[in-house]
């Protein structure tokens, strides 16, 4: 699960640096076409054509790079991917989410174990995505239904593999 997290995320990455790759090379090769680029940008968001020109012009001579990977490409460096802080945060996340649900079980009445176990386990899960995500700096919604679902998946995979083994 850490494993999977660790592409996704590391593969967002490459992407932004390839992106990063070409703006550079697009920076280096015509300036001022990325300059009425960048103009029009401001434009649409609002700024009048003469402020959008001076926006443009003192952001590229302050950092242009920077100023076009912000604006045009939507990537900061609070929101880039970090891969290796996704992978431990969901690594976390599983273990607590499966240890928590056998404290549960402990308690639990012995006829309703089950129920009280997965649930407590799904509810855990969901938690633990939040927190994720709010570290990993990425959508909440997102993380909680994700986490949920492959934790949910994995704990009937190995319910499963427990019955025909007779292990669990
Ligand atoms: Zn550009």
């Amino acid at each position: 699960m850490a494993a999977g997290e660790f592409v996704s995320v590391h593969s967002q990455a490459d992407t932004e640096e390839a992106d990063l790759e070409r703006e550079r090379l697009e920076l280096s090769a015509d300036p001022e076409a990325e300059q009425r680029e960048l103009t029009s940008i401001y434009m649409r968001r609002g700024l009048d054509r003469m402020l959008s020109q001076q926006v443009a012009a003192q952001l590229m001579k302050h950092d242009a790079l920077g100023a076009h990977a912000r604006d045009e490409l939507g990537i900061t460096e609070a929101f880039s991917a970090r891969p290796l802080q996704a992978a431990l945060s969901s690594a976390a996340s599983f273990s607590v989410g499966a240890v928590l649900p056998l404290a549960v079980a402990a308690f639990a009445p012995e006829t309703t174990l089950l129920a009280w176990t997965a649930g407590t386990a799904i509810v855990f899960l969901a938690l633990l995505g939040a927190v994720a995500a709010q570290i990993g700096g990425t959508p909440v919604a997102k993380s909680v239904w994700r986490v949920a679902l492959w934790g949910t998946l994995a704990m009937a995979i190995t319910a499963g593999v427990g019955t025909l083994f007779g292990t669990s």
